[in-house]
């Protein structure tokens, strides 16, 4: 067990990052940030910085030597990077085997059926005809992503019917995948945590809504039976014990109306739709992951209010002066300089109390 005053180190400088400062600040633990940003969110609220290309491999040198343990905030954190940091001694946690495979979704999706988990079909494309060749077989409507660095709904193209995959993979402009669409009835998101022990511990399962491809909303409890979650929470179990996973670990899932579950994704890391655990779980999400990276026992996640999380995005944050005077909205401010559109700039946290 990492001992408190021990230093974090953390990948990546946006709001997950600066909510695990916060986290770890509780627990008496120094936060140390690496991140190519300058003046970043989490760098604000953390004891250290360093500021420099992911591929530095001095400056990830100097980082490891200063931390004890390094984690992450975001999944597509170069394979040089962890490397880099495992060669200079560091101990990465999770394991760089569950971010390569996460930041790749033809690898994601080959892993999570190699799981028994079921996708929707997909196929690698690497050039329009394999993408002709894919549509023909799959049919439309169908969705064409990037393999790599898509996120919130970026470098994905809707492809409604056949027609329109003539030169799309030229628009993608980057090896994709082709998956077909999937007519579900909610989307929802699991959220799980794997100690150093192999201790497992799962909050409730989250209801979400995604506008333009982002989070927008999520609900609990959701709208889903009692054996839809528990099936879930074997999926997310079968991954964890997989990538003997020491952190949290987020699944994204359409529920089918026949109550199939089919993963969409998978995140090595804290998550938008865990936000609401902050005050509506006995744990945090963020306190859980800074829990587990430091060999500490897992805390309990017991859900103590029904939910109700709401992003602010772009100038959504702009309504700050009303949501400071209503005494339900649990307000959280990101510290972004600029409200760009589609920005992540803070979110809401409703609580119904038992
Ligand atoms: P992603 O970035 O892959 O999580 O996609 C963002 C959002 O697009 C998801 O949350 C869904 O709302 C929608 N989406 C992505 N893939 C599919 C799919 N295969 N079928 C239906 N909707 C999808």
């Amino acid at each position: 067990m990492l001992k408190p005053g021990s230093t974090i180190g953390i990948l990546g400088g946006g709001q997950l990052g600066r909510m695990l400062a916060h986290a770890a600040q509780q627990l008496g633990f120094d936060i140390c940030i690496f991140t190519d940003e300058d003046d970043s969110p989490a760098a604000r609220v953390s004891a250290q910085t360093f500021v420099a290309d992911y591929r530095d491999a001095q400056a990830l040198a100097a980082f490891a030597k200063r931390v004890d343990v390094v984690t992450t905030e975001f999944e597509n954190v170069p394979a040089e990077t962890a490397q880099a940091l495992i060669d200079a001694g560091a101990l990465v946690r999770p394991s760089s085997q569950a971010l390569a495979i996460a930041q790749d979704r033809f690898d994601e999706k080959s892993f999570f059926n190699a799981q028994g988990i079921a996708t929707p079909r997909f196929a690698a494309i690497a050039s329009q005809a394999d993408l002709d060749t894919a549509i023909a077989d799959m049919g439309a409507p169908a969705i064409l992503k990037t393999r790599r660095l898509g996120y919130d709904g970026r470098g994905q193209i809707r492809i409604k019917t056949k027609a329109d995959a003539q030169g799309a993979y030229a628009q993608l402009g980057a090896p994709g995948i082709l998956e077909a669409f999937c007519p579900f009835e909610r989307e929802v998101s699991i959220i799980a945590a794997r100690g150093e022990d192999g201790a497992v511990a799962f909050y409730d399962l989250c209801e979400n809504e995604h506008a333009g491809g982002i989070l927008s909303r999520t609900v609990l409890p959701a709208d889903v039976k009692d054996d839809v979650a528990a099936r879930g929470r074997d999926a997310v179990k079968k991954v964890l014990d997989a990538f003997d996973y020491v952190g949290v670990l987020t699944i994204e899932f359409f529920v089918m109306p026949n109550g199939a579950l089919v993963a969409n994704e998978m995140a090595p890391r804290v998550h938008n739709s865990g936000h609401w655990t902050i005050e509506g779980a006995l744990t945090s999400q963020f306190e859980q992951h800074i829990r587990a990276v430091a060999g500490w026992p897992l805390g309990p996640t017991t859900r103590v209010a029904g939910i109700e999380m709401l992003n602010l995005i772009g100038d959504d944050a702009d309504t700050w002066p009303t949501l400071a005077a209503d005494p339900e909205a649990r307000l959280h401010l990101y510290g972004k300089r600029d409200a760009r559109t589609g920005r992540k700039m803070g979110h809401v946290t409703k609580l119904k109390l038992r």
